[in-house]
């Protein structure tokens, strides 16, 4: 399996600084920006913008800044701001002092905006919204010019001023760049620049009533931070023409726009409107809910940041569109997990077994590795005693073949201790389930000691029923029924039905070990053969922790990448 790599191999961006730094293109500048719009929180798509950005500017020794895209004060919030800064910093990336808001060049954007009307560049429109739709025509047929388009400037002067002012409603005028309404690119014909939006913004409050357009504001805004390579994903590659023409009407510094393919994740949906909707309705607990592909609900379900930056490593940066394996991150979650994470017992599903031939009232201390993936980890006391528990599941009266774990007239260890026999079973009267089972143990085999050599199929997990305490743990699996929900869309056409209804297991008479009762929201551990769990970071109480499981022990991925070796 691959490894980190610490010199990964370059990709077609690295390309273009690397022949940039040669020609001395921006003076052996290197600068990016990871922009994000604050109206949701940063998911996994945007680790992949956020590795790369910050990534690029620590290989080449330059800076990347942090820039709230802002202008659509309707559906931003303070909140996602925090939030996002939050994300980015957990990820592992510092923008120092180089936070800024597009909404900080608002009076800049104004006076640009000012200067193509004076140019003849820019026009007011007084055509309604879906006027403008039905004048721009098609990819098959050229737009026709809009009836306000050949105004004076001193009128559009006057216009575009009073549109500040508020003295117009809501859609009832725009200011639009005037380029060619017969453009092959749609994004050329007369773009709106500005619009009225009688919102107050969450940093600018009322000064404003019009707002600049995403189109309007962007480039800009690069130019002014003097950004060297601005990378966007593949949608803005026709919007590139855009950025480029008004930074040359305006004669202003002019960064190279970038795009890259976006980051998209089979059984998962990575588009705030959809991530919101399954806020808004509740079929998550919030945005930072562990089954969300949020930066938070990955926090909260215990995957390390190393871990993710790590897969967007692996993913790589391409030209075209693809859809990346859940299992792949997965992967990465464990390669990081199995190194660092600290290794307990935990039965989630509890079945007791009483050591007939095990004196009463014993307790017998036992050594247990913290993590045989890690020298310096060392060991910890538990405890044997009489009465045990067990995982229901490790138990079967009438098993399959290859059913390597415990049933009746055969043996099985038990992790750290002994070899153990299962003698009798016994059941519910009422209901026939199993709810006992009585077994011996062989003194002789305790682990760890030269005679103990005899050797049984299977290894168990296990606690004494005298030094377990209980704990809830929740068990998840995707959210979504079906590999590519989008296009399930069709099949399913309100999100509910298409959501998976097991997604979320929480079980409440599960035990741990004692010492787990001190564990600290976040900590990680590895539950014998049952996954890494990671204390979670909202409903855990001081000594009640709630474990989430992160992820089980069964890498798929490593088998898949077996079958077809050239997968990444
Ligand atoms: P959405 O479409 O989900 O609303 P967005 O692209 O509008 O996402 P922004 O906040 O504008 O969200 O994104 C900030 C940056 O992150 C942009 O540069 C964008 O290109 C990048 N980004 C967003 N989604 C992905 C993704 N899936 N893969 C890679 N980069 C992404
Ligand atoms: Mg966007």
């Amino acid at each position: 399996m691959q490894t980190i790599d610490s010199d990964p191999p370059i990709h077609f961006i690295q390309n273009i600084i690397a022949e940039d730094l040669k020609t001395g293109k921006y003076d052996g500048r290197v600068h990016t920006r990871f922009p994000p719009e604050p109206n949701g929180y940063l998911h996994i798509g945007h680790a992949k913008s956020i590795c790369l950005n910050f990534g690029l500017a620590s290989r080449y020794s330059g800076k990347c800044n942090l820039r709230f895209d802002d202008t659509n004060p309707s559906k931003e919030a303070e909140e996602y701001v925090r939030a996002i800064e939050e994300d980015v910093r957990w990820l592992g990336f510092d923008w120092d002092d180089r936070l800024y808001y597009a909404s900080e060049n608002f009076d800049q954007l104004y006076e640009f905006a000012v200067r193509l009307i004076k140019k003849g560049k820019a026009y007011v429109d007084a055509l309604s919204p879906e006027q403008i739709r039905a004048y721009r025509g098609t990819l098959s047929e050229p737009g026709r010019d809009s009836p306000h388009r050949d105004k004076s400037v001193e009128e559009n002067l006057d216009l575009f001023q009073r549109m500040r002012v508020g003295e117009f409603a809501e859609g009832e005028k725009v200011l639009r760049a005037k380029i060619d309404m017969a453009s092959g690119n749609l994004n050329l014909r007369d773009p709106v620049m500005y619009r009225i939006l009688k919102s107050p913004h969450h940093r600018t409050g009322d000064k404003w009533c019009i707002y600049p357009m995403y189109d309007f504001t962007h480039g800009q805004s690069d130019s002014l931070e003097r950004i060297t390579h601005s990378l966007c994903t593949l949608e803005f590659e026709d919007h590139r023409p855009l950025y480029d023409w008004f930074l040359n009407e305006l004669n202003i510094y002019r960064p190279q726009q970038i795009e890259f393919a976006r980051l998209n994740l089979n059984y998962t949906v990575l588009s705030k409107r959809k991530l919101l909707q399954l806020v808004e309705e509740k079929h998550v607990s919030g945005w930072s809910d562990p089954r969300m592909p949020t930066l938070s609900g990955m926090r909260r379900r215990g995957y390390p940041p190393e871990a993710i930056r790590d897969f967007c490593e692996r993913v790589g940066v391409s030209k075209s569109n693809s859809t990346v394996d859940f299992a792949l991150l997965e992967h990465c979650v464990r390669d990081n997990l199995n190194r660092t994470a600290l290794r307990a017992m935990v039965v989630v599903r509890p079945l007791k077994v009483v050591i007939e031939n095990y004196p009463e009232d014993h307790a017998e201390e036992l050594t247990a590795e913290n993590n045989p993936e890690d020298s310096t980890a060392g060991s910890r006391k538990i405890f044997f005693s009489r009465t045990l528990y067990i995982e229901r599941d490790d138990f079967m009266e009438n098993p399959p073949a290859k059913f390597f774990r415990l049933v009746p007239g055969k043996e099985v260890r038990l992790k750290y201790a002994y070899i153990i026999k299962c003698e009798r079973v016994i059941k519910d009267e009422n209901t026939g389930d199993v709810i006992e089972l009585r077994c011996t143990y062989d003194p002789e085999t305790k682990s760890g000691h030269s005679h103990a050599s005899r050797k049984v199929k299977g290894t168990l997990h296990w606690l004494a029923t005298t030094h377990a305490e209980p704990v809830e743990v929740r068990l998840y699996d995707h959210l979504f029924r079906n590999e590519n929900p989008t296009a399930d869309e069709k099949e399913y056409p309100d999100l509910q039905s298409s959501l998976n209804p097991d997604s979320l297991e929480s079980i409440r008479g599960a035990f741990m070990e004692p010492f787990l009762k001190t564990a600290a929201s976040g900590d990680r551990f590895q539950f014998l053969r049952m996954g890494y769990f990671c204390v979670d970071n909202e409903s855990s109480a001081p000594g009640a922790p709630v474990f989430n499981r992160t992820v089980t022990l069964r890498d798929t991925w490593a088998k898949i990448a077996k079958k077809s070796p050239r997968r990444r």
